[in-house]
């Protein structure tokens, strides 16, 4: 609750630099901040020191056990809680956390998703210290707390089986190549950092109705639902005014969030009724993972303190937006530089210009790639939906440098700008201003809004991670290639030149400034040769192709075998999840809407019978009676032929691609011939007869009792 000391609180859960520096000695402090700040390799040595001090710190706040907390290619977070007790021979217990304990762990690698990198029989997998991300402390309302290290996850062979790690590496990568060019422009930075800020979207829901929704509770989704009278037609949810309900869990949530030296700053309501977002001011793209996950975790437990239930998937509600997370990405020095800044005067600015071919390139060559780095299976029902981008990669630079662009590719040069608005509201009370050079587009998936790029397709459940990876590596690739031209090169500024004339034409194809959401946009993409990947399994062969082989060992971010292992996981995991999706409409149709409508009948008909009774034809009970029996007939054929579908699904299971194909094309497909007879029932039955929470009480009935 906030009447709350912020700075007081912010961070107190954290084992952030002003703890170290107090409770580590001097050498060991440095030798660690080395590492951090500067990739500096890890002197194990010290290991025992600020082991011991992270335990004491952490028992200080009232922690009784730790964790490596990492982050398994399920797409979520792990922990396996060990305390500090240790016993002696006298019985008397001692708290005790070695710099071993702190460096590494051994876990079950064959219960997390592996792509057959680790089976049962082969199963030993290791977590390890990673310590460029501050450790935490996590409570619980009793005050229950858990001393939490951010860790990697490998296999025993050394494989990753993790997001955390690729992005590491990548993380290198670029730090790597960014310098490479950037010593052409006379600057040798310790280190360039790539930066990420999240923005999060999700849905809040009354927790009781929920519980009585199965889709939502298995599938995160609801399968079935028959539009409310009211939808988000009016636009009258974006930025509304809070509920107090919502208020005092978002205040809460931020209390929490600011505790783990979260720096969550931006709330409001989105644009579906139920759905607000999150922004958190932006970090390297490592930490912001880690506290993207953090943040997804507290909002999810914060909420069902308050009666509510968070939903994280990209698309909860047919008709309804969904969820998307913007991923606003952007490159620095240590320095303090923001290589992605335009300056004054972009259009005579070289360095600037090499970092947006370069950009632009790497987007337009890996765009499958990039698109992949999106995919995922609840947001397929997003994109391209009018409300998110399409699945067609481009880029929005905006007016003026698109118009940069376009003139160097003309004439090899630009001209300054110099055009400046003032907003004059001819109010003299009011306030005037300058208006941006450059308008929003909220239709493009990778938009330049002023100082970075925000990937707007990344779905809300999805990590940080993935794309994060991929535009890191990707971007250092190009950088690579630029940085090999310029040494070769004998005067450099005019190469630099040169590589900004030809990068922009080669690339122009990828800029697009108009509606993203138009039919229009689609023909043209697919005539300037853009590609246009429609569903996540499709997307599953960019991931390992020869091509991304290619890249991903070039820059040393993962091998063959790693990235094997993550198609074959895609592919298993998509028919696993619509898989459940299945069993959930199944269920859900034979358990409770099929008795419920049949007892509804039933009640009719008893009406109808007691009208006769009295000589009256009961026409209006008949006519409903009969127009239901069809409906109902034709859902539960529906359901049948659905359950026989899945029968057949094991048969392809021994080669994923297929198996996911088939849930895609076969079981999946099937959905909605289930879903709209129900639907349409919905509308047809009383709604005291009907069993599950409807739309219109999910989206519009925070809080109310059913
Ligand atoms: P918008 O609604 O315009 O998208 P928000 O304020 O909701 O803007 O979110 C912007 C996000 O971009 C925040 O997370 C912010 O910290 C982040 N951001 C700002 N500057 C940078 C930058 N240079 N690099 C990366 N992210 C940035
Ligand atoms: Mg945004």
């Amino acid at each position: 609750m906030s009447n709350i000391n912020v700075p007081e609180l912010f961070g107190s859960y954290l084992f952030n630099d002003a703890v170290m520096k107090d409770r580590l000695p001097m050498d060991v402090y440095m030798s660690l901040k080395n590492t951090i700040d500067y990739g500096e390799p890890l002197d194990t040595s010290i290991a025992d020191t600020v082991a011991k001090a992270m335990k004491e710190w952490a028992i200080s706040l009232g922690a009784t056990h730790y964790t490596h907390w990492f982050q398994p290619l399920n797409n979520g977070t792990a922990e396996k809680h060990d305390s500090f007790v240790n016993g002696t021979k006298d019985g008397e217990v001692l708290m005790e956390f070695s710099g071993k304990e702190l460096l590494r762990a051994e876990s079950d690698a064959s219960s997390f998703p592996s792509g057959g990198l680790r089976n049962t029989s082969c199963a030993r997998g290791y977590t390890a210290w990673d310590c460029t991300s501050p450790a935490f402390v996590k409570d619980t309302p009793d005050g229950t707390k858990v001393l939490c290290i951010p860790a990697v996850f490998t296999s025993y062979t050394g494989e990753s089986l993790d997001n955390k790690t690729p992005l590491l590496r990548s993380m290198i990568a670029i730090d790597k190549q960014t310098k490479r060019v950037l010593k052409f422009f006379g600057k040798e930075p310790r280190k360039i950092i790539s930066n990420n800020g999240a923005e999060q979207e999700y849905f809040l829901v009354d927790k009781k109705k929920y519980e009585k929704r199965e889709d939502l509770e298995l599938a995160g989704r609801t399968l079935f639902g028959a539009a409310a009278p009211k939808g988000q037609e009016l636009d009258d949810n974006y930025y509304a005014g809070i509920k107090d309900k919502v208020l005092i869990f978002m205040s809460d949530l931020n209390d929490e969030l600011w505790k783990y030296g979260i720096l969550a700053k931006t709330q409001h309501n989105e644009v579906a009724p139920g759905q607000c977002e999150l922004a958190v001011i932006y970090n390297d793209t490592n930490i912001t993972n880690d506290n993207n996950q953090l943040v997804m975790e507290t909002i999810m437990k914060v909420a069902a303190r308050h009666g509510l239930a968070c939903l994280l998937h990209e698309k909860p509600f047919k008709g309804i937006n969904g969820s998307g997370k913007h991923n606003n990405w952007s490159l620095s020095t240590s320095d303090g530089e923001n290589l992605l800044n335009p300056t004054k005067d972009p259009e005579n600015n070289l360095q600037f210009q090499v970092f947006i071919a370069a950009i632009l390139a790497a987007v337009d060559n890996n765009a499958e790639l990039l698109r992949a780095s999106a995919a995922s299976v609840g947001n397929e029902h997003r994109l391209g939906a009018q409300e998110a981008p399409p699945a067609i990669i481009s880029i929005y630079l905006g007016e003026r440098l698109e118009s940069m662009v376009d003139q160097i590719i003309k004439k090899g040069k630009a001209k300054s700008f110099t055009k400046t608005r003032v907003y004059d509201s001819g109010v003299a009370t009011l306030p005037t201003f300058t208006v941006d050079a450059t308008d929003r587009n909220r239709t493009s998936p990778f938009a330049f809004t002023g100082n970075k790029f925000e990937f707007r397709m990344v779905g809300s459940s999805q990590p940080c991670a993935k794309p994060a990876t991929v535009l890191n590596t990707i971007v250092a690739d190009e950088l690579c290639k630029v940085a090999d031209k310029f040494e070769k090169a004998k005067d450099f500024e005019k190469a630099a030149k040169q590589y900004v004339r030809k990068t922009f034409k080669e690339h122009r194809r990828i800029l697009f400034d108009g509606d993203g959401y138009s039919d229009e946009w689609v023909e043209e993409a697919a005539r300037r040769g853009l590609p246009n990947i429609k569903h996540m399994v499709d997307c599953v062969q960019y991931i390992n192709n020869e091509k991304s082989v290619e890249l991903f060992k070039r820059m040393n971010v993962l091998s063959k075998v790693e990235l094997d292992a993550r198609a074959i996981i895609d592919y298993e995991g998509y028919a696993k999840a619509i898989n459940i999706e299945a069993l959930v409409m199944v269920d859900m149709v034979n358990k409770e809407l099929l008795p419920a409508i049949l007892k509804y009948e039933g009640t009719l008909a008893k009406e109808a019978a007691d009208i006769s009774a009295n000589g009256i034809d009961p026409k209006v009970q008949k006519g409903i009676i009969q127009d239901i029996e069809l409906k109902v007939d034709e859902l539960k054929k529906a359901t049948d032929a659905l359950s026989k579908k899945l029968e057949k699904a094991p048969q392809y299971m021994d080669d994923v691609k297929k198996w996911a194909y088939y849930y895609k094309e076969v079981v999946f497909d099937a959905f909605d011939s289930v879903r709209l007879p129900a639907d349409q029932l919905e509308d047809m039955v009383a709604k005291n007869a009907w069993p599950i929470p409807t739309y219109e009480e999910l989206l519009f009935e925070i809080g109310d009792e059913r």
